[in-house]
């Protein structure tokens, strides 16, 4: 059980220092599941950051299901993450699936994402523990609370004290109307087992736009300390993850009107 206050996990960016923690503002985090042009990513960081997110998230190594499917632009899509970063001023958020790479991705990344699949990969926790770039660490997607949790020990345990926790939607039994089901009860259960900052990705949550609004809105009346949510400039083009996202015009709407109504600060 935890013992005392929530630890805020504090990142600067080009635009300044962003804190995550439950003391503070919620931090949104968008962008395309993967980077796929220079001009795709760089119109949709400066939509996203017009809207109020702090960070650019978009993926230069994928983890796909199938080996033949997109597999991500690589090094070069590192490269358009740091052209995006400098235009916006935004933070990157990217996913490292290889220890190998983390020399290259530590150069654009201001956070670094380990991915639902990658949440046991021991060996990949224990080299992002031992740099200092933060760590955005998604639950496996048939993890327990408790494997979790551990998963985040071994970054801790190996020096890295800047951890985000980020709840992605865990497999049940649905295939058909939602992608994976979102565990908004990981909500008060973290609260009362570590102090760390969560996330909630309503995205990979559910798996359809349509369906990411109201588990958006619902995360942060559950108390979640930031959001992750996939935009893309068009999502029936999109490389990977088109149908759960939302349009610029459509997160627009997300950040204005319809969670001003929560009256929580994004
Ligand atoms: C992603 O963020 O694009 C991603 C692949 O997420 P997850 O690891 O949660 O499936
Ligand atoms: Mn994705």
């Amino acid at each position: 059980f935890r013992h005392g206050e929530a630890s805020e996990v504090v990142v600067n960016t080009p635009n300044g220092p962003v804190h995550f923690g439950e003391t503070h503002p919620i931090v949104v985090v968008a962008g395309p599941c993967s980077v796929e042009n220079e001009d795709m990513i760089v119109e949709t960081a400066r939509r996203v950051k017009a809207a109020g997110a702090k960070f650019l998230r978009g993926g230069a190594f994928k983890p796909r299901t199938s080996p033949y499917a997109f597999q991500g632009h690589g090094e070069s899509a590192l490269e358009l993450l740091a052209t995006a970063r400098e235009v916006t001023g935004l933070g990157i958020i990217t996913e490292l699936m290889d220890t190998s790479d983390l020399e290259i991705l530590g150069k654009v990344a201001d956070v670094i994402q380990i991915g639902a699949r990658n949440m046991h990969n021991f060996a990949l926790l224990k080299k992002v523990g031992a740099q200092d770039k933060p760590v955005l660490l998604k639950r496996g997607m048939s993890a327990t609370i408790e494997e979790w949790l551990m998963a985040a020990e071994y970054i801790l345990a190996a020096g890295n004290s800047r951890v985000i926790l980020c709840e992605r939607g865990i497999r049940t039994f649905d295939r058909q109307y939602t992608r994976n089901t979102l565990d908004l009860s990981v909500i008060p259960v973290l609260r009362k087992l570590t102090h760390l900052p969560i996330m909630i990705d309503p995205s990979h949550g559910t798996g359809w736009s349509d369906q990411v609004p109201s588990m958006a809105r619902a995360a942060i009346a559950a108390g979640t300390d930031s959001l992750m949510i996939e935009v893309h400039p068009t999502p029936n083009k999109a490389l990977s993850d088109g149908p759960q996202s939302l349009t610029p015009d459509r997160f627009d709407r997300l950040m204005g009107e319809e969670l001003a109504v929560i009256g929580k600060a994004v």
